[in-house]
């Protein structure tokens, strides 16, 4: 395996200023799958879903080379649910409903062609769970990619923060950024979780982009500006697909590297947000995507001459 990825597999009710999708497809590892797949030809997944999760959907995942050896299927039980309503910007959401279902008996156990993977990701879950993941990896991987959210701040702070100690890079966005630092100031935020453990902190900023923040250096990236924003539902977890595929395809860890992997991310977490749920990022082709990462390069390409004196 290149990569293996932890998260939720889900059921997300959505409702936006502009629609509502009743029961949509959703959860953490699934957008993290079907962007990282872009990339890499064997990954796994490794989650929980109920037996009402549809078949289809883990077809499309292993047609796009997601090993699903990973995936615990529960007779009876159902899958992850989350509910969650976007306010008119669509930058900012809350959160309606979170209902745990089998989420609550998952205990990982990976299969042992999972345990040497390179690549982590740990998508955003109960940090516990995280880190068992972590514990059963046979080496120290090669690069850990950490995402969770302001829920396990508020439920599990102490674990979270064990397991944030243990990571390469954090992705978490703005407010998550304040609420773990206790800083409103994001420069100072992000020295203080690079304290915490991560070389690299990345703060996601929805459609105002995001910065890197390294031990002595910062890379900030735009959002493309798109027509319409349908859904950003999976844009986060879209983006760190991407960054992480891109990484592990590539294998460099360098600094410019990084930047090039933020580039990708924001360019494939825009595609998510154009449909409601998986549907887009679930389509999307590499031509489509070295076009989006065009546009980026064209976004932000500037001359400028410094005035004398
Ligand atoms: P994002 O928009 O990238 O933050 O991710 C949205 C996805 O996260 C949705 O598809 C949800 O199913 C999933 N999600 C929502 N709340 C949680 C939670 N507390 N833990 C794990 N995954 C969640």
């Amino acid at each position: 395996m290149q990569l293996i990825t932890v998260g939720t597999v889900a059921f997300d009710r959505i409702e936006t200023p502009f629609g509502i999708a009743e029961k949509t497809v959703g959860g953490a590892a699934t957008y993290i799958s079907l962007a990282a797949s872009v990339f890499l030809d064997k990954m796994g997944l490794v989650s929980v879903v109920g037996d009402d999760f549809p078949e289809s959907v883990m077809q499309q995942l292993q047609d796009r080379g997601v090993d699903l050896a990973g995936l615990e299927v529960l007779k009876g039980k159902e899958s992850f649910f989350w509910a969650g309503r976007y306010h008119y910007d669509m930058n900012t959401r809350d959160t309606l409903e979170t209902r745990l279902n089998v989420l609550l008996e998952l205990d990982p156990k990976l299969p042992e062609s999972y345990r040497q993977a390179p690549y982590v990701m740990l998508g955003n879950l109960d940090p516990t769970v995280q880190g068992k993941v972590l514990d059963q990896m046979k080496d120290r991987p090669a690069l850990v990619v950490m995402d969770t959210m302001n829920f396990w701040m508020d439920s599990a702070l102490e674990k979270l923060k064990e397991v944030i100690a243990r990571v390469d890079i954090l992705t978490i966005n703005d407010a998550e950024a304040r609420q773990l630092s206790g800083e409103h100031s994001l420069v100072k935020a992000a020295v203080k979780i690079l304290d915490m453990g991560p070389k690299y902190l990345v703060v996601k900023k929805g459609e105002h982009g995001a910065l890197l923040f390294g031990p002595d250096r910062v890379f900030f990236a735009p959002a493309l500006p798109l027509e319409d924003v349908i859904d950003p539902t999976g844009a986060g977890d879209t983006f760190a697909g991407g960054f992480i595929g891109y990484l592990a395809r590539t294998q460099d860890h360098s600094f410019d590297n990084l930047k090039r992997a933020i580039i990708v991310g924001s360019a494939m977490a825009s595609f998510t947000c154009e449909k409601f749920g998986i549907e887009r990022i679930a389509e999307v082709s590499r031509e489509d995507i070295d076009e989006r990462i065009q546009q980026f390069v064209e976004l932000v390409d500037f001359d400028i001459e410094l005035v004398e004196g």
